[in-house]
């Protein structure tokens, strides 16, 4: 085993078993405080339980108590001083949770994404910091390993390139939310409803919408109305099966302050007594979430955080909403959630 001190061997002891929120995090992140702390011997690790090199900054209150310094480079500053490890694992994601990291949320799913990302706040002079934490994960798994972590730790090298978060609330404030955690891509989904017959598939996308946000919703109508037999909506544009600003302006609201793409699913008629049958089935609940994937992994390669949004459902301003009735019974927003939760694990598992 490499050179560590004790108060760093106890820190990756109650580390490999700390529950925490991103837990495929858990080695580039030690690898980030063996780095700091040259392996738990650095002076402020010893003295202060500071494995970070944290500097002390006001919103650490309650957190941290301030520490005067002197680094290797003979420099004094406040420091975070801690009185426990678990205080310091603590006060290492609070610390991440100031104003100067707003957004690393969106890489939590990579850890290399989430060290480059982090990496020209945390020490803007190194170039190499990031690779160098990157070169001391195998070292850190192994320390995890050893110090208890057993079920999550597998993850690592398997993380997905998608994470998926699900929004509520009235719609502005979803895609307000969505701005904020800095979504690589929006999706809505409803189901529409009109006459028994009706069968075409819509794709609904703001009045702003980009190039690629069209793109996007014809790659999906498209795919959905050749699983379903049916057709895609033809409207007054050059862009079959999509909706610039919706139907009379329906469902533009909806998507108008994401900024990122951000589509608008109306993939079939539940008021379409055969539809409705189909979508009462796995098997096309399934083929209508593998479409999705497969169009979020062709037009967002590098991954990211994808906002999912039930339409109707969880809206304060009308919390019972969900949506048009579906023939033979149930609601639109039922179905809607059932697609999209099987999108979000295709997605997850990276299975497109
Ligand atoms: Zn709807």
């Amino acid at each position: 085993m490499a050179n560590y001190s004790e108060v760093f061997k106890e820190l990756a002891k109650s580390f490999a078993v700390a529950n925490i929120r991103f837990p495929n995090l858990k080695a580039v992140v030690l690898a980030q405080w063996m780095l700091e702390s040259g392996r738990g011997h650095s002076m402020l690790a010893i003295k202060h339980l500071n494995f970070g090199g944290l500097k002390w900054r006001d919103e650490m209150q309650g957190f941290a108590t301030p520490v005067d310094y002197t680094d290797f480079a003979n420099e004094g500053d406040m420091y975070c001083g801690f009185n426990s490890v678990d205080a310091f694992i603590n006060g290492y994601w609070h610390f991440l949770g100031r104003s100067p990291y707003a957004g690393w949320e969106a890489h939590a799913n990579d850890p290399e994404a989430f060290i480059n990302f982090i990496a020209t706040i945390y020490c803007p002079s190194n170039e190499d910091y990031s690779e160098n934490v990157l070169s001391l994960i195998p070292e850190a798994v192994a320390l995890l390993q050893q110090s208890g972590e057993v079920a999550v730790f597998s993850s690592v090298s398997t993380t997905s390139r998608y994470k998926v978060r699900f929004y509520s609330g009235d719609y502005l404030v979803r895609q307000k939310a969505a701005n904020a955690d800095k979504c690589i891509c929006y999706v809505e989904h409803h189901f529409n409803s009109a006459g028994p017959t009706a069968n075409y598939a819509l794709v609904v996308v703001a009045k702003n919408a980009s190039l690629t946000t069209i793109n996007w919703g014809m790659r999906y109508a498209k795919a959905v109305a050749s699983l379903l037999g049916t057709a895609v909506f033809a409207p007054a544009s050059p862009w079959p099966g999509v909706a610039i600003g919706g139907i009379d302006g329906r469902g533009n609201g909806n998507l108008l302050y994401a900024e990122m793409p951000a589509i608008l699913l109306e993939p079939l008629f539940v008021s379409n007594p055969k539809q409705a049958a189909q979508l009462k089935q796995a098997t096309w609940q399934e083929a209508l979430a593998k479409i999705l994937a497969d169009s979020i992994c062709e037009f967002f390669p590098d991954g990211g955080l994808v906002a999912f949004s039930i339409g109707h459902k969880g809206k304060t301003s009308n919390p019972t909403d969900c949506g048009a009735a579906v023939h033979g019974g149930g609601y639109e927003c039922e179905y809607a959630e059932l697609v999209l939760k099987k999108a979000a694990t295709l997605l997850e598992r990276e299975a497109c």
